[in-house]
Parts: structure tokens; C-alpha cells; sequence
């Protein structure tokens, strides 16, 4: 079967195609022939998941999912949020949003943060929603060069070390995206099957 993902972020798209395993045959919205920015300009997850696999569905008759996901910093308001992309500004930088909330939260002593994420299917059908999050903490300062994002400042909880430190691995068996992807892989085989 083959199904689009309506993404243009690479790393999230090597996330996902890593879990998925080769159940499925996905297909980038490049290839899909959708080169233009789809906007996301809502201001929650779920909002933002479906205009993205609703754009992409509409302009294809495919079968497509989307992932919307980010940090959420309770000590901040929830910020950086649905804004996590572009919170540091245009043109998007995963290295000065890191610098960014770093300073933002100089001086906290409450440090929790967890990743959210939202995948949202559009297959004809009312649209289908798989979420998943991670807790962790900020830490003080950048460690590691792994996975991307927010990775080298966040410390999933039960370890010490950041996302950029820790392997792939670790990585694939606790975080938010591959907790909303297990929900999504079940839905997808028995339900779409
Ligand atoms: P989206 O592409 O609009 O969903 O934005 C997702 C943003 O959230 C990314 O650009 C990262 O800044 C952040 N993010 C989401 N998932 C992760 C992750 O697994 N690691 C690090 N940062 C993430």
C-alpha cells in the first residue's frame, strides 16, 4: 500500500520510515508532487496534523498521514508548543531555537519539558488521530549531536543524558513519535486492511 507522508523534515521523516519498518511504502510530498510550503497556522496539534494530510489527500486522492509534534515547557507557558519549528524566527534553525529556550529558561529551577506529537490520518474518511508524548527535562547546556531539534538539551526521564547523546536506538523505544507510530501501525493494518 502505498501512503504519503506530508512532511518535508528529513529527520522526521528518517524517524518514521525507521519504525515503520517497511510496512508500508511511503512516499514524501516531493514525490508526491506538492513542492509548495502547506501552511500550519493553528494553534494546536491536532489543527495543524490535519491541514497538513488534508492538503496533501485533497490534492492527490492518496491515502496520507502527517505528524505535527514539539516541546512543551510548562515552566514557560507550554512554549516553544506548536511553534517549535520557528521559535528563534525565520529561516528555521534547530540550533538557535536551542540557544533560545536555553536562555529563556536561565535561572529555573523547574526544568520539565516533554515532547507531544499528533499524527493525524486522512484517508476519506473522518480523520484519524494517534498521539504520543515523552517527558523529560531541559538541560543546562547542549550535549550531544544526535537525533535533532531539541534533542542535545533533552533528558528523557530514567536516563542521564540527552537525546543527542543517546543511540538511535534508545531513542526509537521511548519517544513520543515512535508511541504515536505504534498506535497509527495498529489502526493502519487492522483497520485499513
Ligand atoms: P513540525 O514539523 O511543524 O511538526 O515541527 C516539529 C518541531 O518540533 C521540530 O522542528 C523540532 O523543533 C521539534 N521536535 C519535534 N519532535 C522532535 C524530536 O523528536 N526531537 C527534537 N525536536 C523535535
Amino acid at each position: 500500500m502505498k501512503i504519503i507522508l506530508a512532511s518535508n523534515n528529513k529527520h522526521k521523516i528518517a524517524e518514521i520510515n525507521e519504525l515503520l519498518d517497511n510496512r508500508f511504502e511511503v512516499i514524501s510530498l516531493t514525490e508526491a508532487g506538492i513542492t509548495e510550503d502547506i501552511p500550519e497556522p493553528y494553534d494546536t496539534f491536532e489543527e495543524n496534523a490535519l491541514a497538513k494530510a488534508q492538503y496533501a489527500f485533497d490534492k492527490t486522492g492518496l491515502i496520507t498521514f502527517s505528524e505535527d509534534s514539539g516541546l512543551v515547557v510548562p515552566a514557560l507557558k507550554g512554549a516553544p508548543g506548536v511553534f517549535s519549528a520557528r521559535y528563534a524566527g525565520e529561516p528555521r534553525s534547530d540550533a538557535r531555537n536551542t540557544a533560545k529556550l536555553l536562555q529563556d529558561l536561565e535561572g529555573y529551577a523547574e526544568r520539565d519539558a516533554y515532547y507531544q506529537t499528533t499524527i493525524c490520518l486522512v484517508s476519506g474518511a473522518k480523520p484519524m488521530y494517534f498521539k504520543g508524548t515523552c517527558a523529560g527535562t531541559i538541560a543546562e547546556n547542549v550535549q550531544g549531536e544526535g537525533g535533532f531539534g531539541y534533542d542535545p538539551i533533552f533528558i528523557p526521564q530514567g536516563y542521564d543524558q540527552t537525546f543527542g547523546q543517546l543511540s538511535p536506538a534508545v531513542k526509537k523505544s521511548i519517544s513520543h513519535r515512535a508511541k504515536a507510530m505504534a498506535l497509527f501501525i495498529t489502526y493502519i493494518q487492522e483497520g485499513l486492511s
